[in-house]
């Protein structure tokens, strides 16, 4: 199986976290997220562990939560030591909301209003990771009033481009984040930041892009912020104290993908990070890392509902979902690829090759193309694999489908996270 949290019962139905799916189907009904938090959790251990061990305590994974935000997530990540990244003030609100402690929270983003510098403010933010010059002016500013020192990092571009997918590749030189350090803006804004009295730079970030599979570019990342780390001490004097490499490291969306050794990754990236610090003659900053996709990805599957099944002799073959687009819009936004299992046919041979579309008003609303399942017939329950990442947190209302709700489950108890939407909630802000 394409994961170590699912498998196949007696009844030839998909488990996930040992429930049997179909069962979970008919219970919560379609669509439906469901979410394993024992892996969630473990996956934060992983990464916990493996960075104390090899950087010493302070040094800590953020979780990325753009990838899955909601209340229970932000206490899953306080409970298990993390810090957490957020883009935007709705995502601040909810891990305020949750209980986050405010000091190990870090606000990024490309283009921060003055609205959201405010109120990040006045829930008392940790860190900004300040993206330009503006924003850099902004936060002095609004400190300044409140009498405070914000901390901050810089977004620092290093001009890696990690072999990913185009539209989300972000750390080289034309990215529309940071400020880049062959371009010189990057040694700019670090001066400038270190001119204002109102901000105070605790470090550096970088964060190159997503689904990376191999250690090499991170470490290459490494690699040039610590040389840049080193430039910034011979101009300034000053000494970078955090460097944050961001996240990125990749998950198993299909078989062909490679099975990643996270802490065994974070020990090599470790071992060179050292070594380059080292060589450069600086003191090792407090390093952090944001993973989003490979703390959460595995621990989520989708389940649908099989509508209609139709065949275009001579071209298609189109299995219709109950859902689609509006739950997961990453085959449609970017072709990312998924793997679709027919629940209640778990062991049968998966040898009917179809599309698997979405219900909306949209032709490019599909899940999957040339995808191999079970032989489908209308009710069969289709499972999506690998979608805790990346779905709920983009998931939309078009064509006015509530979004499904998030069923948490654990080896002892399973509940309803968030709650189904309801034909009321898509009109709660109409006046
Ligand atoms: C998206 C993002 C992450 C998380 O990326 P994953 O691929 O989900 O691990 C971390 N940091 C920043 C700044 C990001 O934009």
């Amino acid at each position: 199986m394409l994961h170590k949290n699912l498998g196949i019962n007696e009844n030839n139905h998909l488990t996930f976290c040992g429930y049997d799916t179909v069962e979970l189907a008919k219970e919560y009904g379609t669509p439906v997220y469901v979410m394993d938090e024992d892996l969630i959790r473990e996956n934060c251990r992983i990464y916990k562990t493996a960075l104390e061990r090899n950087f010493g305590k302070g040094s800590m994974p953020l979780y990325a939560s753009k990838a899955f935000s909601c209340k229970k997530i932000y206490e899953i990540a306080k409970d298990e030591g993390l810090g957490c990244d957020v883009v935007s003030g709705g995502e601040l609100y909810i891990a305020y909301k949750s209980g986050f402690d405010m000091n190990n929270v870090f606000f990024h983003g490309n283009n921060k209003t003055e609205k959201d510098i405010e109120f990040a403010m006045n829930c008392k933010l940790g860190y900004f990771v300040v993206d330009n010059n503006e924003e850099l002016t902004e936060i002095n500013k609004q400190a300044g009033e409140r009498n405070i020192k914000q901390k901050i990092l810089l977004r620092i571009t290093p001009g890696i481009d990690p072999h990913t997918h185009k539209a989300i590749v972000t750390g080289s030189v034309d990215s529309k984040f940071g400020s880049a350090i062959e371009t010189g803006q990057a040694m700019a804004i670090v001066k400038h930041a270190l001119s204002f009295s109102n901000v105070e730079l605790c470090g550096l970030h970088c964060h190159i892009g997503s689904q990376i599979f191999e250690c090499e570019p991170f470490t290459d990342a490494a690699e040039i912020m610590i040389k840049f780390i080193k430039q910034i001490k011979d101009e300034t004097g000053y000494e970078t104290k955090i460097l944050n490499l961001g996240g990125g490291m990749g998950v198993r969306y299909i078989e062909e993908d490679p099975i990643i050794d996270y802490g065994k990754n974070i020990d090599t990236i470790a071992e060179k990070i050292k070594a380059y610090a080292s060589n450069n003659g600086i003191t090792m900053p407090t390093i952090l890392m944001e993973p989003g996709r490979s703390l959460v990805a595995a621990a989520g599957i989708t389940l649908y509902t099989v509508g209609s099944v139709k065949e275009i002799p001579g071209f298609k073959k189109y299995v219709s979902i109950d859902g689609g687009m509006p739950d997961n819009p990453r085959y449609a936004l970017y072709q990312s690829i998924y793997t679709c299992f027919l629940a209640n046919k778990a062991g049968d041979k998966a040898d009917y090759t179809c599309t698997v579309a979405g219900r909306c008003c949209e032709s490019g609303d599909l899940i999957a193309e040339n995808t191999k399942i079970a032989n489908p017939v209308r009710g069969d329950i289709l499972s999506v694999l690998c979608t805790g990442a990346y779905n709920y947190s983009m998931a939309s209302n078009y064509n006015k489908l509530p979004r499904p709700p998030v069923v948490m489950v654990s080896k002892n108890k399973k509940y309803i996270a968030v709650a189904k939407e309801s034909y009321e909630d898509l009109i709660r802000n109409d006046l």
